[in-house]
């Protein structure tokens, strides 16, 4: 199964993400991710993709999509994966089909999580990663049993430095200029299921797991 999950940021896309990986042992490939860990480990990659990321700019197509098709070649990737920020413009959704076509590949499911600016407001300003395993939780909703400490794997808790206010706004107005073609994109292609991700995170998660039920049963 090969699923990728589309919404603006605070859609909660990491938080499902890593939950249906889980449930379905598929491989979790998040973009965001594996570019935060190259500029922590200052890589070439790390350092011409981090003004980017300050600015809450993209950061370049061929860069990003280089390093996602390596990440598609390897072998955990093999049993099917989620993909969480990426596709992220109407190219990229170009590109990850031509790549998957030459892996004779194609994707299951694109969920498109829709999302009220003023939840997407209120989940970035208040959410908390681990710096370890990158579980997300939020200072009101979702907040940890111990203060600055991951639940999942006892991880230090951090604000990601894009998630504050100028920044914020910049990557919500990406995000809006890319969307709409995007999204006309995989409806074309009849492959976008929409849901509203503003509430509970597990009833999103149990909407998403009850589509891919159904559409399992029908084949
Ligand atoms: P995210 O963790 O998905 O919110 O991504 C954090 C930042 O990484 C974004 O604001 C971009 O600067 C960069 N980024 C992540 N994925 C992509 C992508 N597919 N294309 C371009 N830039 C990306």
């Amino acid at each position: 199964m090969r699923i990728v999950l589309l919404g603006p940021p605070g859609a909660g896309k990491g938080t499902q993400a890593k939950r249906l990986a889980d449930k379905l042992r598929l491989a979790h490939i998040s973009t965001g991710d594996i570019l935060r860990q190259n500029v922590s480990t200052g890589t070439d990659l790390g350092k011409q993709a981090k003004s980017f990321m300050d600015q809450g700019a993209l950061v370049p197509d061929t860069l990003v999509t280089r390093m996602l098709e390596e990440r598609l070649i390897q072998a955990d990737v093999q049993n099917g994966f989620i993909l969480d920020g990426y596709p992220r413009n109407l190219a990229q959704a170009q590109d990850l089909d031509k790549i998957l076509q030459r892996l004779k590949l194609d994707i299951t499911t694109v969920f498109y999580l829709d999302t009220s600016t003023g939840t997407i407001i209120q989940r970035l300003t208040g959410r908390l990663v681990c710096k370890t395993c990158g579980a997300n939780f939020h200072i009101k909703n979702m907040p940890p049993k111990i203060k600055g400490t991951c639940d999942a794997c006892g991880g230090k808790l951090y604000q990601r430095s894009d998630d504050n206010a100028d920044t914020i706004k910049t990557r919500l107005d990406v995000y809006k200029k890319e969307a709409v073609s995007l999204l006309e994109y995989y409806k074309s292609k009849n492959q976008l299921v929409s849901l509203s991700a503003d509430g509970d995170a597990d009833v999103v998660l149990d909407k998403m797991l009850e589509y891919i039920n159904d559409s399992h049963k029908k084949c």
